[in-house]
């Protein structure tokens, strides 16, 4: 069993690369931003909150996510292996992200960091917007700016906590996608 997280800002390639590794590597892509997509669809409790606080680019409490992940990683088509993307995003989450692995008797193999300079990500969002290709009510610039304050406030905080374990590994993620997948893959490749 091969357990991965993708880390990276939003726009970062993170959904991409975790497709290609879904296909190669046979594991599953756990998206936590899918998954609260989902809820915000079907009008739950949580999907109501979740939106409010998605769309002004903010983080859900550390509670709320660990116990989403909780009940998902528990899931019979997990038992392969985990790509998590989206999740862990603060130091608490990714705390708590060992603890679960290991009281089910894993262990998270690697923490593969795709590293995009956020003036690229702020061109990328500016140029879906003017061509109309924005999809998503946090998908647009202002709200990106928001997401970006809360992955260099909070997210990257992780980063060490990952790098004294030795299991944190850079690419850069503005080359073509192809190579960022090779360079995955051959990450990835070394925990098979
Ligand atoms: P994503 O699709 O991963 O960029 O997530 C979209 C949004 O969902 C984020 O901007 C957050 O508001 C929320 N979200 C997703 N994952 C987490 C997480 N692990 N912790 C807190 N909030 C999250």
């Amino acid at each position: 069993m091969i357990n991965i997280v993708l880390l990276g800002p939003p726009g970062a390639g993170k959904g991409t690369q975790s497709r290609i590794l879904q296909e190669k590597f046979g594991l599953f892509q756990l998206s936590t931003g899918d998954m609260l997509r989902a809820e915000v669809a079907s009008g739950t409790e949580l999907g109501i909150k979740a939106k409010s606080i998605m769309d002004a680019g903010g983080l859900l409490p550390d509670e709320v996510m660990i116990g989403m992940i909780k009940d998902r990683m528990s899931r019979p088509e997990y038992s392969s292996g985990i790509i998590f993307d989206g999740f862990p995003r603060t130091v608490p989450q990714a705390e708590a992200l060992d603890h679960m692995l290991m009281d089910a008797g894993h262990q998270l193999d690697a923490v593969i960091q795709l590293t995009v300079d956020d003036g690229i990500l702020l061109g990328r969002i500016r140029k879906r917007e003017a061509e109309s290709h924005i999809t998503r009510s946090d998908d647009n610039p202002d709200v990106l700016i928001k997401r970006l304050a809360a992955y260099h406030a909070q997210t990257v905080q992780i980063i060490p906590y990952y790098q004294s374990t030795n299991r944190l590994f850079a690419v850069d993620g503005m080359q073509p996608i192809e190579d960022v997948a090779q360079q995955v893959c051959a990450i990835v490749e070394t925990f098979a």
